[in-house]
């Protein structure tokens, strides 16, 4: 017998139908950027819509045809959000340079994308004027500012105002309906091993992924609340916030190139900013900030933490001195970024207040959308029991299935299914929340045993005198790879090695405690803000554990 068919509309899933939404329901709804200039610029979201519409027809104008790219070099601001939408919503592709990468690896993305238009801050008019020489691609450049702002002269031929480029269009454009599985963006990894791989997003898997990040269970945002994104909209797209925000209407607020503590502070106060999100390296700088001018938060509930293990210690000041709730989440480039999130059951709802931590510190459970699994080394599923660690692989419409230009397929077969390997090894428990408890490449190996890298960071980060941590293999005769722990010490704390290895007694078991302590001024970080392991070994390499 044939199947019933649905009756239902055939719509294509379209970003721009996200923009269109939110300037007809939430018009009047505020979007607030601190500016590169310093100063704070306002609009809404039916201005917005306007906009983009006048810059998509500028692109068209400047030659841009359905798929070609145009990439962006840019803060978290309002044109910025325009690009995203004028872009992705005129079947054109966005794609997003994280500016802190090393100025050759911006060209060799640049290239490898075939970028045709690059739209940049005025911050990073220097670099660009750098680096144009070895991009042949461009065929336009476009800075994002106004006339007056506009260099008086530039090495650049030809550069154009973004402000010029909008105001000469009427805004008489419809946006247009076609494949929900055409590109709208790409975003590479940073690339720690090798060269920097593209995930290439589709108009369908952006718009399921931002319904998933919207679910209460997940980024919980509404139009009650007051959203700024400290991660970067060059980081996986700001972790879907400029796509989740306009679904439900919220006021938006962007930090622009302004990170700092007290930037930050003066931002969250004087917008009343509700929720946040950012990496662990931000929120050190930011509650250093407050607790050292004995400031509160009146406005911010929740921030949901994540790009590398948020440790408890944070958690524990951001709960319990400012009533911040923390989400932690875990994702990755490759999943656009969300893959789960801490949040409780009705269950642990009577749990005393440590056993609802010991929930909420692991990475979470998946939003709906996404699929776990992990493997032993032959592929083999492990059991969901909360100890068996594994590689974690996931499956998912939001999920890749091949790199950017990728000719062999990153995915593993398992019961007939195709996963994507994360590289990363956890356990998950009974009731499905996954903790990671490495990189694959960060685990040390220690007499055939394996110790947890993040945990004795997470440790180390709870002793009142240690700003930052991380805990690396070291090479040993006997055990094959041992445990070094390297520290910043807060500004004016004292503490010693002796000191600090004591503190892990009790802790946890006696053979996971490192074999030694390096005290250093500063750890060196990626381009998103994580502690570069691989540099930390190769500057420890030659280090000799005092147990060796
Ligand atoms: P890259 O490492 O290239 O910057 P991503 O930003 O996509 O790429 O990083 C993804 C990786 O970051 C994950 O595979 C995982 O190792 C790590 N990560 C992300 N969130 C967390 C978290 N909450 N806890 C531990 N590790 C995390």
């Amino acid at each position: 017998m044939a199947s019933l068919m649905g009756q239902m509309m055939q719509m294509p899933l379209m970003i721009s139908s996200l923009i269109v939404h939110a300037a007809r329901h939430s018009a009047d709804t505020e979007i607030v950027s601190k500016r590169v200039e310093g100063d704070i610029h306002r609009t809404d979201w039916k201005h917005t819509e306007l906009r983009a519409r006048k810059l998509a027809q500028a692109l068209a104008r400047l030659g841009c045809t359905a798929g070609d790219r145009v990439a962006t070099l840019a803060w978290n601001g309002y044109r910025h959000l325009e690009i995203y939408y004028a872009v992705s919503g005129s079947e054109l592709v966005c794609h997003t340079i994280n500016p802190r990468l090393f100025p050759e690896q911006i060209a060799w993305i640049a290239n490898d994308a075939a970028d045709k238009v690059l739209c940049f801050d005025l911050t990073f008019l220097p670099l660009v004027e750098k680096l144009a020489p070895s991009l042949p691609s461009i065929k336009h450049y476009v800075l994002m500012t106004d006339w007056a702002h506009m260099p008086q002269q530039s090495t650049i031929a030809n550069l154009r105002c973004y402000e010029d480029l909008v105001d000469n269009e009427n805004g008489e454009y419809a946006w247009p309906e076609f494949d929900e599985n055409t590109a709208s963006s790409i975003c590479y990894t940073s690339g720690t091993t090798g060269n920097p791989k593209g995930a290439v997003y589709s108009h369908r898997s952006t718009l399921l992924h931002a319904y998933a990040a919207a679910l209460p269970d997940s980024l919980d945002c509404s139009a009650k609340d007051v959203i700024l994104p400290v991660v970067p909209m060059f980081h996986v797209n700001a972790w879907s916030l400029p796509y989740a925000v306009p679904l439900v209407g919220a006021k938006l607020v962007m930090p622009g190139p302004h990170l700092d503590g007290k930037s930050l502070y003066e931002l969250f106060e004087g917008e009343k900013v509700t929720f946040s999100a950012g990496v662990p390296t931000v929120w050190l700088g930011l509650i250093n900030y407050v607790q050292q001018n004995k400031l509160r938060f009146t406005s911010l509930k929740r921030t949901v933490i994540g790009g590398s293990a948020c440790p408890p210690a944070m958690m524990r000041t951001l709960e319990d001195e400012f009533g911040v709730e923390v989400i932690h989440a875990w994702g990755m480039t490759e999943m656009s970024p969300l893959g789960t999130l801490a949040k409780l059951k009705t269950k642990h709802a009577e749990l005393d207040a440590a056993a609802k931590h010991s929930i909420l510190e692991k990475q979470g459970r998946v939003v709906y959308g996404v699929d776990m699994l992990i493997l032993d080394d032959n592929d083999k599923p492990l059991p969901w029991d909360g100890k068996a660690a594994g590689n974690l692989v996931v499956r998912g419409p939001w999920i890749i299935e091949n790199y950017y230009k990728g000719e062999t397929s990153p995915l593993v077969t398992v019961n007939g299914q195709q996963w994507f390997p994360t590289g990363d090894v956890a356990t998950i428990d009974p009731d499905g929340y996954m903790q990671i408890t490495d990189r694959s490449k960060d685990v040390i190996k220690s007499g055939g045993e394996w110790i947890s890298s993040i945990e004795l960071e997470n440790i180390a980060m709870a002793h009142p005198a240690v700003h930052e941590a991380a805990v690396i293999a070291c090479r040993h005769p006997m055990c094959d790879e041992r445990p070094l722990l390297v520290v910043v010490k807060k500004p004016s704390a004292d503490v010693t090695a002796q000191e600090l290895l004591a503190f892990f007694e009790g802790r946890i078991a006696k053979w996971q405690i490192p074999d030694d302590v390096a005290f250093v001024s500063e750890l060196p970080h990626t381009a998103t803000g994580k502690i570069q392991k691989l540099k930390l070994r190769e500057q420890f390499k030659e280090h000799r554990l005092p147990t060796a």
